[in-house]
């Protein structure tokens, strides 16, 4: 071990697990890219002021958990706690909305940070794919959301999660439930902290995790009772897109996630394998925030996965996905001479899109064996200097142990051939 180590909250990716965290990001993106999203990528860090206004003051993530800092140069920054805010600013910025294509589809995938209290599927680095469809009110584009995240799960073969579904109100509705729970909340014997939140921000005390909180809570005027009518008749119609296609979820009332920008539809997926950290997942409408980044009103709606959940998700269930070996081919030259020729082997292969090693270092047959069959490739081509002279390799089928003699100037026809 080095005298360094990954800073406190953070952990590297390294083979073979890292292998599962690329096919869970592309699990996740390509329901995204099969439904018309565009692949978008913006900045590690962002001007400090745009996750205040964009996420919330009051929330946790800004308050508590965001790595804001100054340059020399004196601009505040901070790395990006989530993405949604990013995304926004980036598409405002580009004047996607005004190309005349609304809704504007993107999907993302990358690294955020917080700094939280590091514990298991709480990281302070972390990895996100996430999906934003901006600029549209349609309670399908809601659903679509959904349905794309809920399939990007299945594909990986998780099926101990469940959809909670929640309507958070808009600008009509909200303020007077806000109210109404306000004047509940100061009744009630709360510590001074959340009693400053029930006057910034009164919906995220019904997301306290504390036992004693939550025993307080019962009988709490509820947002459902409160939706006006145009909220609920979306809500209603999001709710019967899903059942109609036939995905599971269930209502919660209590769902109102830690992001200011929130409105109407709000959803989590949760996973029951997690502990504490049940949620893979989460997302919901963001009609304000447009308006709230200094742009035009631009009703819109997106989620954002957790990869570091999702890979715990299938630990949980014991999953295991269907990863092909990275190398097909192993070349293993004996001698000096050979080594030359079979490298140029080995790049005319590669160059014909067959995955192939080579076994360097000049180690002995046994030594690259093992190297070999570690590496999971389906063949082995081992040339000496008889080899040579008779102008052939053993190409050694891993599977079947079968050996046969292949000429080199038919070497790449036929290992593709046998490949398929
Ligand atoms: P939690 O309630 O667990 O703190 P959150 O509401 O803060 O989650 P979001 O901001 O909705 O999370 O982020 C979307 C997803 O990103 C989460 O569902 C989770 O899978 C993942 N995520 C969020 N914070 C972390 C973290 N610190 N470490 C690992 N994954 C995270
Ligand atoms: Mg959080």
């Amino acid at each position: 071990m080095s005298t360094f180590q990954a800073p406190k909250g953070t952990y590297d990716l390294i083979p073979p697990v890292s292998a599962t965290f690329l096919a869970v990001r592309e699990a996740i993106a390509a329901p995204l890219k099969n439904s018309g999203y565009g692949y978008v990528e913006t900045p590690g860090f962002e001007n400090v002021e745009l996750f205040a206004r964009g996420v919330g003051e009051s929330t946790d993530i800004v308050s508590k958990e965001m790595y804001a800092f100054e340059t020399k140069g004196g601009d505040k920054l901070a790395l990006r706690p989530e993405g949604t805010a990013s995304v926004l600013r980036a598409a405002l910025e580009a004047n996607l909305h005004k190309a005349g294509n609304l809704p504007v589809k993107l999907w993302y995938s990358g690294s955020y940070y917080r700094y939280e209290r590091p514990q298991k599927g709480r990281y302070r680095h972390f990895s996100q794919v996430g999906a934003e469809a901006i600029g549209v009110e349609d309670p399908a584009l809601d659903a679509e959301l959904i349905i794309l995240a809920d399939q990007a799960y299945r594909s990986l073969g998780l099926r101990n999660f469940r959809i909670l579904l929640n309507s958070l109100g808009d600008k009509e509705c909200r303020p007077v439930y806000r109210e109404a729970l306000q004047g509940f909340l100061r009744g009630l014997d709360l510590d001074e902290e959340t009693r400053r939140r029930i006057e910034i921000n009164p919906l995220r005390v019904l997301d306290d995790k504390r036992a004693d909180v939550q025993k307080q809570l019962v009988g709490a005027p509820m947002l459902h009772d409160y939706l006006c009518d145009a909220c609920k008749a979306y809500h209603e119609e999001v709710r019967e897109l899903l059942t109609v296609q036939g995905v599971a979820f269930e209502d919660d009332e209590k769902l109102v996630r830690g992001l200011d920008y929130y409105t109407r539809t709000t959803f989590e997926f949760v996973h029951d394998g997690l502990g504490a950290q049940s949620a893979v997942g989460g997302g919901g409408r963001y009609d304000g925030l447009s308006e709230m980044l200094g742009g035009p009103a631009l009703p819109s709606v997106g989620w954002a996965l957790g990869v570091d959940r999702t890979v715990l998700a299938l630990e949980a269930e014991g999953v295991e996905l269907d990863i092909p070996p990275a190398t097909s081919v192993y070349a293993i030259p004996l001698g000096e001479e050979a080594r030359r020729k079979l490298f140029g082997v080995v790049t005319e292969l590669r160059a014909a899109g067959v995955a192939t090693d080579f076994a360097f270092g000049g180690r002995g047959l046994k030594g690259a064996m093992k190297s070999a069959n570690r590496s999971g490739a389906r063949y082995t081509l081992v040339a000496g200097e008889r080899d040579l002279e008779e102008g052939v390799a053993q190409l050694k089928d891993m599977e079947s142990g079968e050996q046969t003699a292949i000429a080199l100037d038919t070497l790449v026809a036929e290992v593709t051939r046998r490949l398929g």
